[in-house]
């Protein structure tokens, strides 16, 4: 039986996996992307159905296709999918849907990698683990064990209809849990929302909106997280046409804002007392980008409309002012928790030394640190943009000549 060969091994075929097949192409790097089940099934069935992209689509693209909308409208999760799969077409990329990876191992004593694939075995020299930043999701430990109250992770979420009757506790005040609490309350449920700690950027100031902003500051290329703020979620929404998380508005609208959820005994659940810290250190997060961006536009000389009302702040709702530190779930009425609470990563199918103790790619800009395994879209990877449509194309491209680099030290031949 004769093993079908590639030289680069693209495993997921979302956004990362386009981005690198495109990058290969061009260099002329024979490769396969699989994929297990459809082009960006993430965008396509695994988000809430109201899903807007956070991003305005003139920003949130790759460079080489503009959106079908209006390039300030935020594009819809199916026009996300509908984009990936028309970029894979116009490229005529060598994609496989329907198979999935199970197994890479290193061939013994030799370079390359054997793939076990769903839909047979594949020898790769190298392999890109394009399998996405946000794949399993994450419900703490703490999330009680009631029969009576449906639990959800954000993840499997659709719509305020797929819900029982009754109020809703939503854990994390990320972009996720903000949007579908807003979602909730707007379909007439009464809403927990738990805040953490978290940044929270003008959806626009001065006529620009926030991805213009990180990126004319420079923010998007920051390498690292600060010290510190390493549990900290960014809440941004492009619903509604695209407008700022603001958790004083929401409350005023009649969402009831909780501290960070600390535990649950016999139906009462615990709040920690740090909802007014993290409300403040958003609100401080939010006037750091307003300063910075009217320093920029002094700086620069930028002919921009002053919005002194970006600076006005709400008065302190009820539950700023006496926050909850308990919930008797069964006296507030409520039915169903969503966790909001993130993502990890499964590389179980990866059976190579390249993850730490933590089960963390060991890599530098997405180079494990075992040759010929390489990773994309991982968040942080190379920069603040790197989990993000746009920045994950920047890292592809990086990839690609990082293989390229490595083809030509292995096509080398010494003069005879
Ligand atoms: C709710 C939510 C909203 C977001 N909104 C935005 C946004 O508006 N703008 C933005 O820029 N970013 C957004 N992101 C972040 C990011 O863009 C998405 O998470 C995006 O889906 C990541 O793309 P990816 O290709 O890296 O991973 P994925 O989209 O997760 O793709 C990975 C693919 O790998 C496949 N796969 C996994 N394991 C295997 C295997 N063993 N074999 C074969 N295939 C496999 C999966 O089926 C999947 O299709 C959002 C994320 C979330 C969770």
């Amino acid at each position: 039986m004769t093993i079908e060969k590639t030289d680069t091994l693209v495993v997921g075929g979302g956004q990362a996996g386009i981005a690198m097949s495109e990058h290969l192409g061009k260099l002329g790097i024979p490769h396969i992307v699989v994929e297990r089940d459809r082009i960006a099934e993430r965008w396509r069935t695994g988000r809430w159905d109201s899903l807007k992209a956070n991003g305005p689509a003139w920003h949130d693209r790759f460079p080489n296709l503009e959106f079908d909308i209006a390039p300030d409208d935020f594009a819809s999760k199916d026009e996300c999918a509908d984009y990936f799969e028309a970029y894979a077409k116009q490229f005529d990329m060598p994609v496989r849907t329907g198979v999935q990876v199970n197994n890479v191992e290193r061939k013994a004593n030799k370079q390359g990698f054997i793939v076990e694939t769903s839909a047979g075995t594949i020898e790769a020299e190298r392999i890109v683990a394009a399998t996405g930043p946000f794949q399993h999701p994450v419900i703490p430990s703490i999330a009680p064990v009631d029969d009576t109250i449906l639990q959800i992770h954000s993840a499997d979420y659709r719509n305020p209809g797929q819900l029982p009757e009754g109020a809703v506790l939503i854990i994390g005040a990320g972009s996720s849990g903000a949007q579908i609490a807003d979602e909730l309350q707007k379909a007439g449920r009464q809403v927990f929302l738990s805040v953490g700690a978290h940044d929270r950027p003008p959806r626009s100031y001065r006529n620009r909106d926030f991805c213009w902003w990180l990126g004319v500051l420079g923010l998007w290329d920051a390498p690292a997280l600060e010290p510190g703020k390493e549990h900290v979620t960014i809440a941004v929404s492009g619903a509604y046409g695209g407008k700022t998380i603001n958790f004083r508005a929401l409350a005023h609208e009649g969402i009831t804002l909780v501290g960070m959820t600390k535990s649950f005994t016999n139906g009462t659940v615990t709040f920690q007392a740090d909802l007014v810290n993290n409300i403040t250190g958003g609100d401080k997060s939010y006037l750091d980008i307003l300063d910075k961006a009217d320093a920029y536009i002094l700086d620069n000389g930028l002919d921009l409309p002053e919005e002194p009302d970006a600076r006005a702040q709400l008065s302190d709702p009820e539950c700023l002012s006496n926050p909850i530190l308990e919930l008797d779930l069964a006296a507030a009425g409520v039915s169903s928790i969503i966790w909001a609470t993130g993502y990890t990563q499964d590389y179980s199918w990866l059976k190579v030394d390249v993850l730490d103790e933590n089960n963390r790619p060991k890599h530098q800009r997405g180079v494990s640190s075992v040759p010929g395994i390489y990773f994309l879209g991982l968040p942080w990877q190379s920069r603040r943009g790197s989990s993000f449509i746009w920045g994950v194309w920047h890292d592809a491209k990086y990839i690609a000549d990082q293989i390229e680099i490595q083809r030509n030290y292995q096509a080398y031949q010494a003069p005879s």
